[in-house]
């Protein structure tokens, strides 16, 4: 039996009108034949579709393996034939599991570089399990997580940043996501960095033919064309790192935290965002107690709310809970909205939280909330002290709103909006989306940059050879030039079976 043959349902759980299950490796067709009733698989070209049925060939009782019936009916004991060969066989049966089409794919041209065969059936799971014991009875195995697209990338079809680019098509959820994962699959981050990868890795190679002629100092390597290429290294992987910030925007989101003392109005505002009633209003102060994450999506980025409890000091111990959970959110958040309401708030306490609070990464926006209830002057001079005290340096917003009124919304949406717009500034042409990528280009960043110093301090050339082997190493992490089980095994568990 050839294990090296996989199987599994391509499509969705559940019940649909079709549901396809693949098959990969040197047997896919020799094994769907073996259990498909139609044309020739094994005689059929490649990327051809077949109709017919796919079948269990079942043994009634113990005998010959051999001994195969077929019938257009959906169980037909095989008497007479059993009858002919009495002195091998045994009864057989054959039962019809579904009518299907199959199609057949030769290696090389496929996504796992393997024959490939799909089978369409009508999508009842009870079906699909049928369909996938009789593969493994005749000698697939099922697979793995993932299996699909390592195999892709173990094959050379595809490199490691457009495996994870596929489980990335496959999460997308709006159009921003889709396409960035798109440009991804195409090789986007790749290309942007092999060619100045490729130029570093002759640079190399000429250093370490100057090794081997240590005794006659020479220089084949370039010094000065070489500075540029390093300079110019440098600042893609500056340009690329910039881009992850928004990247990561696009892909994952950006985690906003709406705080404020309790009754200042959170909920209230998390709600006319929403547009929906989900969080609890509640006039007793205190009362929303756990973190409650909400999205919305503006212009094609996904928005976390987390709706906290209030930030004062409590006895209460369910309280206490949420109020630490307020506080990790705030060390999550990139947008920070902090409400207050005039009459239960004093300019210091909202100083003191802004002081104590604020990061270089995070967007710190105050609201001053229930205006619906003062008629004074824009700004008061609550908020004069405020912006006196706390811009520029702190912040550099306050929007005046009435939650309950639901005036000054669309300021706030603007506000968040605008942030993810300032992110785009940056010099790169491809973005970056993956955690794994970001930290692989930061390393790189290091290590050219220590070459850069290495070159200028004129150190031993096998030292500036070992830097340099460093950096092409760091480069080659993203396409998976240089891998190791650990992190494969961590990239393609996260895929689903069948991908
Ligand atoms: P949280 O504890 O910060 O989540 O505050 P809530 O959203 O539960 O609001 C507390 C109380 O303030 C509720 O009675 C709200 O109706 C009221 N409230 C919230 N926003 C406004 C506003 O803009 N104007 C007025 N007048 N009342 C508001």
């Amino acid at each position: 039996m050839n294990q090296n043959t996989i199987c599994a349902i391509a499509t969705a759980n559940g019940v649909g009108a079709l549901g396809i299950i693949r098959l990969s490796g040197a047997e896919a067709v020799k094994i769907a034949q073996r259990c498909f009733k139609g044309a020739n698989l094994e005689e059929a070209a490649s990327h051809t579709v077949h109709y017919g049925y796919i079948y269990e060939n079942r043994e009634l009782r113990a005998g010959s393996q051999e001994q195969r019936t077929e019938s257009k009916e959906p169980r037909v004991k095989s008497q007479e034939q059993s009858a002919r060969n009495q002195e091998v066989s045994a009864e057989r049966e054959i039962e019809l599991i579904d009518e299907v089409m199959v199609a057949v794919f030769r290696a090389p041209k496929t996504f796992t570089t393997e024959d490939v065969v799909e089978i369409s059936y009508h999508g009842s799971p009870h079906i699909a399990r049928k369909i996938l014991e009789v593969l493994v009875k005749n000698g697939a195995r099922l697979a793995k997580a993932g299996e699909f697209t390592m195999r892709a990338f173990m094959n050379g079809r595809i490199d490691l940043a457009q495996a994870e680019s596929i489980a990335d098509l496959i999460a997308s959820e709006n159009e921003t996501s889709r396409k960035v994962a798109l440009n991804q699959l195409k090789g986007g981050i790749t290309n942007e960095i092999s060619v100045l990868r490729n130029d570093l890795l002759n640079f190399t190679s000429l250093i370490e033919l100057e090794l081997d002629f240590a005794e006659e100092d020479v220089e084949f390597a370039d010094r000065t064309a070489m500075n540029s290429l390093l300079q110019n290294l440098r600042t893609k992987l500056r340009a690329l790192i910039e881009s992850f910030q928004y990247g990561n925007a696009l892909k994952n989101g950006v985690e906003v935290a709406i705080i404020g003392k309790p009754n200042a109005g959170k909920s209230t505002l998390l709600n006319a965002l929403l547009k929906e009633e989900r969080a609890i209003v509640s006039e007793i102060a205190g009362t929303t107690r756990d973190t409650i994450e909400e999205v919305i999506h503006l212009k094609g980025t996904a928005f976390r709310f987390v709706d906290t409890a209030g930030l004062r000091e409590t006895t209460d111990v369910i309280e206490k809970i949420g109020v630490t959970k307020a506080k990790e959110k705030i060390a999550s958040a990139k947008v920070l909205l902090y409400l207050y309401d005039e009459q239960d708030s004093t300019t210091e306490e909202v100083i003191a939280f802004v002081k104590e609070f604020h990061r270089e990464d995070l967007k710190i926006v105050l609201i001053h909330n229930k205006v619906d209830l003062t008629n004074d002057e824009i700004p008061n001079e609550f908020d004069r002290i405020l912006t006196e005290e706390l811009f520029p340096d702190y912040c550099d917003q306050i929007l005046r709103i009435s939650a309950k009124e639901k005036t000054g919304i669309e300021a706030v949406k603007n506000v968040l909006t605008d942030y993810v717009e300032n992110l785009k500034d940056h010099e790169s042409n491809v973005i970056i989306t993956n955690q794994r990528h970001y930290d692989a280009l930061e390393k790189s960043l290091q290590s050219v940059l220590q070459v850069e110093e290495a070159v200028r301090s004129g150190i031993h050339t096998e030292l500036l050879a070992y830097e340099l082997r460093n950096a092409l190493e760091h480069l080659g992490e993203i396409s998976g030039e240089f891998t190791n089980d650990e992190v494969l095994g961590n990239i393609f568990s996260k895929f689903c079976i069948g991908k």
